[in-house]
């Protein structure tokens, strides 16, 4: 394990069996946890995360790809706790600069004239809202998403989400599923513009002909980090916007400068009319927010809309100083320099173990599959719980996903080091050498 010169305080709290009783009580059974024996996690600090031992394990999920500059990070800490001592929440009715002072900030780092700023307090909400305005704007209600996609789990998105796992029987109309451009399982392997077909034909054959939008992640993030096909999107979104529709990019998991550029949507040359973000952007602070031009935030006006805790100061004080931080560490550079270097090495791992079926994604948001059989692509299911179970033994955490469960997903904070990367291999590569 690298060299890590932080102590945590120590911990008087109640010790993890106590914990897990409770939340078998009282918390939702829907909740789940990876390991067989679930950690107590009780603080953090960069790129590590200590337990009620105070035991130091390896973050490389990161919250789920939300803590971007590193946990508890100072600037984050002071900018909230600033905040808080001012004033925690008015309401929206009110001026208060720290929410004008993140929205101006944020307009700042879209192409385009993408600069007019609706906070709320998660990604779901904010795909909510986008999916809404693209249809008040249009006048359509049909919505286009790509299958194996994932943007939230409230009516409409679980609508756009398009995982039965992610699912339930409940109404969730108007959008229509189009092939997903997956080069490693997709039927048209790496040709975009053959998988962007599939989207004039869902026009032809579903719609009027017109549709109100297309949503898609840059990155597939919950579906076990899926690179969309080189050429896919350009074309996908010309095509949207033939048929009178808005383009929406998800940037809930790859914007933030996740993925080596500020926004997932930048390394496939599209500008989108509205974006959606969340998880980064808040290092953890519940924060969401969507950002489209002056034309199509115009719709909002034709009834009275507003979100009591979107955009509140505190979320909105800490969503500045993420922002400064990023800058500040040049934390997009090092997503870029760690994460090519980690996927070379994880790679390598490709070429040594039959298991690893395939290695994908940019920057800081990389995936790894495995698999039975290289050439019937089965996925390695059990295999994948035994190796992360393995690895968190010896002190790295890793995330998991995919539609069969099979893949890892790294998304560690963004301060993630080379040194971290050889250790996340070392670990992965010897429990994979005595599978
Ligand atoms: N969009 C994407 C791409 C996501 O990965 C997620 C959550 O994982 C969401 C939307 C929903 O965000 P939230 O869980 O904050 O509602």
């Amino acid at each position: 394990m690298p060299a890590f010169d932080y102590t945590p305080p120590p911990y008087s709290g109640p010790p993890a069996a106590e914990i897990l009783a409770k939340r078998k009580e009282f918390l939702s059974p829907s909740l789940f946890h990876f390991y067989k024996k679930p950690i107590n996690i009780v603080d953090g600090k960069k790129q590590y995360l200590f337990d009620e031992e105070g035991r130091r394990y390896l973050d490389a999920f990161g919250g789920i790809a939300t803590v971007c500059c590193g946990h508890c990070h100072p600037d984050v800490v002071s900018a909230v706790v600033k905040q808080m001592n001012r004033i925690q929440h008015s309401t929206v009715l009110y001026l208060n600069h720290a929410i004008a002072d993140f929205a101006e900030a944020l307009a700042s780092k879209m192409p385009g004239d993408l600069k007019v700023v609706f906070f709320t307090n998660s990604g779901t909400e904010a795909n909510e809202l986008a999916l809404m305005m693209a249809r008040l704007y249009t006048g359509c209600q049909d919505i286009i998403s790509i299958r194996n996609g994932y943007h939230g789990n409230a009516a409409g998105t679980m609508g756009a989400t398009a995982q039965s796992i992610w699912k339930f029987n409940v109404v969730q109309s108007g959008v229509h599923h189009t092939l997903n451009p997956d080069p490693y399982r997709g039927v048209f392997g790496s040709d975009g513009e053959k998988y962007a077909k599939d989207v004039q034909d869902l026009i032809n054959f579903g719609t009027s002909g017109h549709v109100a939008g297309f949503i898609s992640e840059a990155i597939q993030g919950v579906g076990g980090i899926i690179e969309l096909a080189p050429g896919y999107l350009p074309a996908a979104y010309s095509t949207i916007k033939k048929a009178g529709g808005l383009c929406i990019a998800d940037e809930v998991q790859s914007g933030f400068a996740r993925t080596g550029s500020f926004w997932g949507f930048e390394s496939h040359g599209v500008v989108p009319d509205i974006v959606t973000m969340a998880k980064g952007i808040g290092n953890g602070i519940p924060l969401g927010a969507v950002v489209t031009t002056p034309e199509i935030a115009e719709v909002l006006t034709r009834r009275s809309y507003f979100n009591t805790f979107g955009g509140n100061p505190v979320c909105t004080a800490a969503g500045l100083a993420v922002l400064n931080v990023i800058e500040k560490e040049k934390l997009q550079e090092n997503a870029h320099v760690v994460g090519s270097y980690l996927k070379e090495r994880l790679l390598s791992l490709k070429d040594k173990y039959e298991l690893v079926g395939d290695v994908r994604g940019r920057g800081l948001m990389l995936g790894l599959e495995l698999v039975t059989d290289r050439k019937l692509k089965t996925p390695a299911k059990t295999e994948i719980v035994h190796v992360m179970e393995q690895m968190k033994d010896m002190g790295v955490l890793v995330g998991k996903g995919g539609y069969y469960g099979n893949v890892f997903r790294i998304t560690p904070p963004l301060c993630f080091t080379k040194e971290d990367a050889d250790f996340l291999v070392d670990a992965m590569g010897y429990t994979l050498s005595k599978m």
